[in-house]
């Protein structure tokens, strides 16, 4: 383009034209640089987010394909093997449509995707919130600093606390979130144990999240207060909103 057209050009926008050409700068430098990778994906819709500390904010959500655990309580096995192969700039440009401050990504398991470290990093670059779900089984340091990790750590009752990469435990950073989700007193009492022993005070928060429909949520609530537990109860926000089997909430 000759000087003098992009100066005319220029001139002709107002503030409104303006606003569009930085979106669509943003989006041109986010797909430049991750047009070649792709990501298998389950599902990209916008909901308010049901778990960790920001629950009940506004989030953009996408869910990846695949997942290395099977845990008894699963409620997202379609997110195990359904899904569609998406470019990373396709990805970008339906998250930012979604028009949300916070973007979780989230599976499945997506540390199973190399593809998941390129789009959280680009991401996180913009004036995004960034969370990463992952089950605890992979490890967390591949993520960069400014986005935020919100790690499970699977009870007993799950059938796969064998699959842990406990060194995940060493590698929480202030902004951080470890997740127990709790089926029944034992479970309790095994997290607890960990709790006291290894988490307080190494991660922002540590939350514990009754199953749905196992446990009762009064009945922990007593378990935690009883036992001066310093962590956060959490409900399954998207489970009292929606229908249980309803998809992309
Ligand atoms: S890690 Fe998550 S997606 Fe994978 S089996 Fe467990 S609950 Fe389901």
């Amino acid at each position: 383009m000759a000087a003098n057209n992009f100066f005319e050009i220029n001139k002709r926008l107002d503030m409104d034209g303006f606003l569009i050409f930085c979106y669509w700068s943003r989006i041109c430098h986010l797909t430049r640089a991750t047009q070649y990778m792709n990501l298998r994906v389950c599902e990209i819709f916008k909901s308010i987010q049901g778990e960790s500390s920001y629950a009940g904010l506004p989030f953009a959500i996408v869910r990846l394909t695949g997942c290395n655990l099977r845990c008894s309580y699963c409620d997202t096995r379609y997110a195990w093997d359904e899904g569609a192969e998406m470019g990373l700039n396709e990805v970008a440009q339906r998250i930012m449509s979604l028009n949300t401050k916070h973007i979780l990504l989230t599976g499945g398991e997506p540390l199973l995707q190399s593809g998941s470290i390129e789009l959280v990093t680009r991401l996180s670059e913009y004036a995004y919130v960034v969370l990463v779900e992952t089950n605890g089984s992979m490890d967390i340091s591949v993520l960069p600093n400014k986005v935020i990790a919100i790690v499970d750590i699977k009870c007993p009752a799950s059938g796969q606390n064998h699959m842990m990469y406990w060194d995940n435990l060493t590698r929480l950073r202030p902004t951080d979130e470890v997740k127990f989700v709790v089926t029944d007193r034992f479970d309790y009492e095994w997290a607890r144990e960990i709790c006291q022993e290894k988490l307080i005070g190494s991660c922002k928060e540590i939350l514990m999240a009754p199953v749905f429909g196992s446990l009762a949520p009064r009945e922990i609530a007593e378990w935690i207060l009883l036992d001066d537990l310093e962590v956060r109860l959490q409900l399954q926000l998207h489970k009292y909103i929606w229908p249980e089997a309803m998809r992309g909430v």
